[in-house]
């Protein structure tokens, strides 16, 4: 005899990854049994899929049913698959067509009443599919809503074997969900409000956001205490473009993973706010993606930095690196999207009170305090000092016509480098950098260079300020960085910025 396949997406290291579920029935039996690549069997499953469907008052054919998974070394299981273990039983068993199966994704949890149960990766599940061309999906009827979000593919949501069963025989779709509940979404996925004009204290750093906002670089900002520094989060997303469909859908897959409800595709870029008090479990995720997996795309923005516990700082080198987490878990380690743009606010020293530096806090104290953030400090593309009495108001200009800048400026980096595989001025790598057809003539860059031979930058730093040299060339709509633009990168990088 032969045996019946079903493709499907296990979650394991590494997200979605495809599997097989492979079902052959024999003659002479009534049993289930499933089987992993070392022969071990997988009772729990087994269980819940057996009495999922005897519950749901199917009869149980006289065949042993063998399940195994392809390729080996996916156990265990996740049970989101379960739904696709049963469909591929219910098809071995004689109650369903395989054809029904064949062009089709199956995600779900099987409960042992027969109830089909949310997961909560749904959405990260479907896209996967759609990524892989699979154009109907069936998945927990309570999924259902998350799993239209994803563009292109048909949705079937189920509540029970039972109306998979009719799904599959008779082709009757049970009722679409209808629309969800209003959920609050924490600061991710609303309108941005129409912001007032940047306040006068941020004004000394206009032209710092807005640079950070074009380039997706990182931003340290220095400011006395009094300031409610940590709105420069809310302006420098304000100022951003939308997401587009395909960073949308992952974004709001991180967020469903997360346990947010997720009825409506998260456009906005999100913003996560974290304070000292934060843990690197928080931080980085544990059984649930974690604040700087809840950013990606997006902001993350750590209230006063130095505060914070030095391993949680010293963990977010890997994102900042690499644009992922890896979490160990009991077997291997998973991988987490976490590409953020880093806002990083501090003191100008460690006391919660303003004072000038003849009195208060020893010049050793501010060094120690300064310090605490050695482990990102190199990280950050941009350090903004705002002095406590900035701020003459002046009439500044709208953030919507900041916003048209900056939209326009990314438009010029992406068409500029997607040839390269990048979009923002921000990811370009060191060699894309040195291409002859980048490089900066020597005129311009020979301050860069004088400061590089006179140690005061390092030869990391030397790339982020040409960096930050092509993103205020965009800014003005210039094709390539001139001296000038880059004496303005060396100021925004501030190369002083820990001796003052
Ligand atoms: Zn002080």
């Amino acid at each position: 005899m032969t045996a019946l396949t079903v493709a499907t997406l296990t979650l394991d290291a590494g997200g979605p990854r495809e599997a097989i579920v492979q079902v052959s029935a024999l003659t002479g039996g009534r049993t289930l049994v499933a089987v992993g690549p070392d022969g071990a069997s997988y009772p729990e499953l087994r269980d819940r899929v057996y009495a999922g469907i005897t519950n749901s008052g199917l009869s149980w054919p006289d065949r042993n049913i063998i399940i195994s998974f392809a390729p080996l070394g996916l156990w265990p299981v996740h049970p989101s698959s379960d739904l696709a273990v049963a469909a591929a039983v219910l098809a071995a068993a004689g109650h369903i067509q395989f054809t029904a199966l064949s062009e089709a994704m199956f995600f779900g949890e099987v409960g042992l009443d027969g109830a089909v149960r949310p997961v909560p990766e749904t959405l990260a599940l479907v896209a996967a599919a759609a990524e892989r061309e699979y154009r109907t999906v069936v998945v927990p009827a309570a999924n259902a809503r998350q799993a239209m979000l994803v563009p292109g593919v048909r949705v079937i949501g189920v509540n029970t074997l039972s109306e998979l069963l009719t799904w599959a025989t008779v082709g009757t779709e049970p009722a679409p969900p209808g629309p969800g509940q209003d959920h609050a979404m924490g600061t991710a996925g609303q309108a941005e409000p129409d912001l007032p004009p940047l306040p006068a204290w941020m004004q000394p750093t206009r032209f710092a956001l807005e640079v950070a906002a074009a380039g997706r670089h990182h931003l340290g900002v220095t400011a006395a205490p009094e300031l409610p520094v940590r709105l420069i989060g809310q302006y420098l997303r304000s100022l951003v473009p939308d997401l587009d469909d395909r960073h949308a859908v992952e974004v709001s897959a991180l967020h469903a993973a997360a346990g947010y409800p997720v009825d409506a595709l998260i456009r906005r870029p999100p913003l996560q706010v974290s304070g000292p008090k934060t843990s690197v479990t928080s931080m980085l995720g544990g059984k649930r993606p974690g604040l700087v997996s809840l950013a990606h795309r997006g902001v993350l923005l750590l209230h006063n930095a130095p505060d914070f516990a030095p391993e949680v700082l010293h963990a977010l080198r890997q994102p900042l690196d690499r644009r992922i987490v890896q979490l160990a878990r009991a077997r291997g380690t998973t991988t987490v999207a976490a590409d953020v743009q880093l806002i990083v606010t501090s003191r100008p020293c460690p006391c919660p009170a303003t004072h000038s530096t003849s009195s208060g806090c020893s010049t050793p104290e501010r060094r120690r305090y300064r310090n605490q953030l050695r482990a990102i400090s190199d990280r950050l593309d941009i350090v903004a000092i705002i002095e406590a009495t900035a701020g003459e108001a002046t009439a500044g200009e709208s953030t919507a016509t900041l916003t048209a800048r900056v939209v326009a400026a990314r438009a010029a980096a992406a068409a500029r480098w997607a040839p390269e595989g990048f979009s923002t001025n921000a990811e370009i790598t060191k060699d894309v950098l040195r291409r002859p057809s980048f490089r900066i003539p020597a005129s311009a860059t020979e301050p860069l260079r004088r400061l590089l031979d006179a140690g005061q930058l390092s030869v990391q730093a030397y790339g982020r300020v040409l960096r930050l040299a092509w993103t205020v060339s965009d800014l003005r709509g210039a094709r390539s960085p001139d001296r000038d633009a880059v004496d303005s990168a060396i100021e925004l990088y501030n190369p002083r910025r820990y001796t003052s």
